[in-house]
């Protein structure tokens, strides 16, 4: 655990990031903090930074570096614990941002989730988030077992606001034009590791696996 680096997660809007994300919390004692999350929580307790940002979010935009920048820093201490990184950062900026506030001297690695953009409208329209749990269903490859509602938790499943089709294509074309600079930032750096994210979430657990030189894997689990 002590060699553990923190993870940064890059990938487009339905690449699979959260998934192998709450794979890793549970089997590997990491942290989950995605931005993404974050904001839906401030809007969801009606803050001002919740009300401010609703508008940008529901329509597929990038909320401001520092707004972000500040909610993240107020919700982890890297001091503390191993991290995943899920949504942050969206923009080179972000990238340096995250290095020189909560990443200095720590030991990282990236994991770029890189998927062909034509299929993620499909599969981002059939996700379904349950909050209080935090699994994520689809309903063609990973439905729920009764409709509707979450296998752990019991809760309502909730088809978010900007998973649907016109916001999608706005969200990949934000990502489209900025995940050059930084996939080149963190090679020039030497710690990015990309996986194919267009297969089968099993397979892309293996090879994130693999690529992160880990194991002792419960494979019971449920994802
Ligand atoms: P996500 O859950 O990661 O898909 O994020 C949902 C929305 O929250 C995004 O479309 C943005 O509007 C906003 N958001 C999340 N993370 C960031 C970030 N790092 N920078 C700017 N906006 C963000």
């Amino acid at each position: 655990m002590g060699r553990q680096p923190q993870l940064i997660f890059l990938g487009a809007p339905g690449s699979g990031k959260g998934t192998q994300a709450s794979y890793l919390v549970k089997n590997f004692g990491y942290k989950h903090v995605s931005t993404g999350d974050l904001l839906r929580a401030e809007i969801g307790k009606g803050s001002s930074l919740g009300m401010r940002v609703k508008g940008i979010i529901d329509a597929g935009h990038l909320v401001d570096d520092m707004t972000v920048l500040e909610l993240l820093k107020a919700n982890c201490d890297t001091s503390k614990g191993h991290f995943i990184f899920d949504g942050f950062p969206r923009t080179l900026n972000q990238a340096k941002l995250l290095d020189e506030h909560l990443l200095r001297g720590c030991t990282t690695q990236t994991v770029y989730f890189k998927i062909d953009l034509e299929v993620l409208v499909q599969r981002i329209t059939n996700r379904r988030v349950a909050p209080k749990s935090g699994m994520i269903y689809n309903l063609l490859s990973h439905p729920p077992k009764r409709p509707g509602v979450c296998d752990v938790s019991g809760e309502p499943l909730v088809h978010r606001k900007d998973d649907t089709e016109a916001v999608i294509r706005n969200r990949i074309d934000v990502f489209k034009s900025t995940i050059d600079e930084m996939v080149e930032f963190y090679k020039q750096k030497q710690v990015l590791k990309v996986i194919d994210a267009n297969t089968d979430e099993s397979i892309i657990r293996e090879n994130l696996l693999s690529a992160l030189a880990l194991n002792g894997v419960n494979n019971d689990l449920p994802y």
